[in-house]
């Protein structure tokens, strides 16, 4: 994602749009500071519309400059940095720099800085604020209180054993939200200890929300629970102990597929929504996922779902360290394959019937058929947040030539090795170190796995998006 210096001067200047109550303020100077960190989050109003107002205050780092990274680091939330508005450091702290998605702030070493902002919804759904909008659905409706991850700017202070950290949530009126969070206990305080990437890759906060069987799976086993958590007003009236048994069963088969355990526990948010473009949407944010379904979507669109974003935690997020970027360049891999891994796995888990993952494959064929004139990939991508029709040839192209690679290795091999042998060679193989997952980190594990023509294969299927015959057999 994209954040130029010029974009930040610009939406620094901005300051009229949203101005503090006098009330706000009155709550502000009365706050104890509770822990080494302290975000205070208030629901409020910005020009008429529901926003949120956030404040963060730390401990000035040691050398009088701290790095403070802005929301969004992921496939569209770079909307909710466009969301940010009056971002300003309180007292003698200033913010002296702006650049590529972080700002500096400078204070006396030890001073106590406070920084404040709003953050109001995308005004425009255009390219970079369209997925934000799902994210933070919340701050328009009543049901509005569902924070994400991208809500947070994040003071980016070296990880100390013994720093602490807080949230706070209130009403507009002042009085206290109660939050679930994967953080802490459920209360209107959170408090867990700080680590900068506790707080940008597995916070989902939901504020005022109704947690349905949480911890499912009865603890035996980390790797056999996630809580599910949704909201407590849906119109569908689904069977939420149903969808919860579900939910067990599609993390039960990753679990297995990537062959071994995670010691996160998934937190997975489940919303209806009302609109729109998608009747299905979600996101993961390191071991949380924010999924929503619009009410008319039956049972096995959320197995769908799930499976998906579930399949996030590892593809590609454990395909490289937690600071790594993975960028717009390969959502053909990292969208296209997680298809082809979620496909397998509701036919091969008994989601679905068999034959599945070929019938998939051949819709997918017919719909990139169906293109008369297949657009370069680096054309499709730049319109990926804004255009169906784009976002869904980026996933087909994936899609389709992880069943060509799958087929040619499982041919090679004498159906010895697989795709996924080489996706899990991907998480074990140096994912540690890994900073960016590109082309050339993909090519010599590919080509190792039994892929002949790594590169020409790229360019046939993914940039020029030729469509590829599918496999005569299509075993997985
Ligand atoms: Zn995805």
């Amino acid at each position: 994602m994209i954040c130029s210096s010029g974009f930040w001067r610009r939406h620094i200047r901005v300051s009229t749009i949203c101005s503090f109550s006098a009330l706000l303020l009155v709550l502000l100077n009365n706050t104890t500071f509770a822990a080494d960190v302290d975000y205070v989050v208030q629901q409020a109003r910005c020009a008429a519309k529901p926003c949120l107002h956030i404040s963060v205050s730390f401990t000035s780092s040691g050398d009088g400059e701290t790095l403070v990274r802005l929301p969004g680091d992921y496939a569209g939330s770079v909307g909710a940095e466009l969301g940010v508005r009056e971002l300003r450091a309180i007292g003698t702290a200033s913010i002296v720099r702006a650049g590529s998605g972080d700002i500096k702030v400078a204070a006396k070493t030890g001073d106590r800085v406070t920084l404040h902002y709003a953050l109001t919804p995308p005004e425009t759904r255009d390219a970079s604020s369209m997925l934000a909008g799902v994210y933070l659905p919340a701050i328009d409706t009543a049901r509005a209180r569902l924070l994400g991850w991208t809500a947070f700017v994040i003071p980016m202070l070296s990880p100390s054993t013994t720093r602490t950290a807080s949230m706070t949530f209130r009403a507009a009126d002042g009085a206290a939200l109660t939050a679930y969070s994967n953080l802490g206990a459920l209360g209107s305080v959170v408090e867990f200890a700080w680590h900068p990437m506790t707080i940008g890759t597995s916070v989902v906060l939901l504020g005022d929300y109704v947690s349905h069987a949480p911890s499912l799976g009865g603890g035996t086993r980390d790797s056999n629970r996630a809580t599910l958590v949704v909201s407590g007003n849906e119109p569908a009236r689904r069977d939420f102990k149903a969808l919860a048994q579900d939910l067990m069963a599609v993390h039960g088969a990753i679990a297995q597929y990537w062959g071994s355990a995670s010691t996160d526990v998934p937190l997975v948010y489940f919303g209806e929504i009302r609109d729109s473009s998608s009747s299905l949407k979600g996101s993961a944010f390191g071991a949380a996922f924010l999924t929503f379904a619009t009410a008319d979507r039956p049972r096995d669109g959320l197995t769908y779902l799930w499976m998906h974003e579930l399949n996030h935690a590892w593809l590609p997020r454990k395909m490289l360290r937690q600071y790594g970027r993975r960028g717009a360049d390969l959502y053909w891999f990292s969208e296209g394959f997680t298809e082809y891994v979620t496909h397998c796995l509701l036919e091969d888990g008994g989601f679905r019937a068999p034959g599945h993952l070929a019938r998939e494959l051949r819709e997918a064929q017919k719909r990139l058929a169906a293109v008369t004139t297949p657009q370069p990939y680096l054309t499709l991508v730049q319109r990926f947040h804004s255009d169906q029709a784009a976002y869904k040839q980026v996933y087909d192209r994936g899609f389709l030539l992880a069943a060509v690679w799958d087929a040619e290795i499982r041919r090679g091999s004498a159906g010895v090795r697989s795709l996924r042998d080489a996706l899990r060679s991907l998480v074990s193989d140096g994912a540690e170190n890994r900073t960016v997952l590109d082309a050339s980190t993909l090519e010599p594990v590919m080509t190792r796995a039994g892929v002949a023509n790594f590169s020409q294969d790229v360019r046939r299927y993914v940039d020029q998006g030729n469509v590829p015959d599918l496999p005569t057999t299509l075993a997985h």
